[in-house]
């Protein structure tokens, strides 16, 4: 890669970023197409945002990704959001427009364009369950509703967060039910009755791939899709558990990609070449 006076920047804020995936996956679709192009990790401590966000129409990046902590942090800095992003809560990607900073969401489309291209699943009409309320399970629970599913419950260690959650799901349309980890019972028949099982809470990410949630093996069966938001380790001891029982595993490597090409698309204007930053992931990723 070259990078000269006419090479376009765009990047990522968040702290830490020393282990995202994100410059590796969009500087190689960068070079792939040959564009002029680079992504660079800014690790942007917590007070330091509001000087952060300024520098990006101050230094005409073209946008960047936003991450941990800032997903929500950044929302009143921004000049409009998206109504995805609104509707979220969070914003994972910020784009310049003439000097104009737009906050977007694509954590959510990615979600769903991953569960469409890997598992074949339409979400509308369909009942759900996603497992945490953190920011990934609001982005995929969000989308999930409107997409038009019928239910989407919430099982949370924290029935506060669960419950926000299930309001904002119930105002886009869907039924949504909330439970803890303490009502087990109820927890693995709601799982049971889903089409679609999102797993969307830490447990069981490396190094602590060995840990799971306190499911049944038999609360899975054959034609459910099982969907696991952690992709490190690609198959979780949880997907290998609804594996076991028939259901169809995703991993959340999937999304991971989608929503990097769906914010590659809306800096650049041009189609990702998911291919190829699908297989740049899974070489990171096998060599972990
Ligand atoms: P987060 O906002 O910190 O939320 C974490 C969630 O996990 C919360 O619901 C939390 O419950 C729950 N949790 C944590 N430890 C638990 C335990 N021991 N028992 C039960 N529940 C527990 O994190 P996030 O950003 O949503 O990320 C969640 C997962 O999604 C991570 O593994 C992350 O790698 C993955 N992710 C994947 C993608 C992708 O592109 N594939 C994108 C974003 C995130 P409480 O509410 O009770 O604390």
């Amino acid at each position: 890669m070259v990078i000269d006076g006419r090479t376009t920047l765009c990047g990522l804020f968040g702290c830490p970023v020393e282990h995202s995936f994100s410059p590796l996956m969009h500087n190689t679709a960068f070079q792939y197409l040959k564009l002029n192009w680079a992504y660079v990790p800014f690790k942007v401590e917590p007070h330091q945002l509001p000087r952060a966000l300024s520098s990006i129409p101050a230094l005409n990046l073209a946008g960047v990704n936003v991450t941990i902590p800032h997903k929500e942090a950044v929302l009143r800095y921004l000049d409009e959001l998206t109504p995805c992003a609104a509707s979220i809560g969070a914003v994972n990607v910020i784009l310049n427009r003439e000097g104009k900073l737009v906050g977007d969401n694509t954590d959510g489309r990615g979600f769903i364009k991953s569960l469409q291209e890997e598992a074949g699943l339409i979400p509308a009409g369909k009942k759900a369950v996603i497992l945490g309320a953190g920011g990934a399970a609001k982005a995929a629970a969000v989308q999930l509703a409107v997409e038009g599913a019928e239910e989407v419950s919430i099982v949370n260690r924290t029935p506060g967060k669960a419950e926000q959650l299930a309001r904002a799901v119930q105002n886009l349309g869907s039924k949504s039910r909330v439970l803890t980890w303490e009502q087990t019972g109820e927890a693995a028949a709601a799982i049971n009755e889903a089409d679609l099982v999102v797993q969307a809470t830490s447990v069981g990410m490396y190094p602590d791939v060995n840990s799971h949630l306190p499911v049944p093996e038999d609360a899975f069966h054959s034609g459910q899709v099982v969907y696991d938001l952690i992709y490190n380790p690609l198959k979780t001891k949880f997907l290998k558990m609804a594996e076991i029982r028939g259901a169809k595993a995703v991993s959340g490597l999937g999304m991971l990609l989608y929503q990097g090409a769906l914010a590659f698309e809306l800096w650049t204007g041009t189609a990702a070449p998911v291919n190829i930053m699908r297989e740049a992931l899974q070489k990171q990723l096998k060599g972990r």
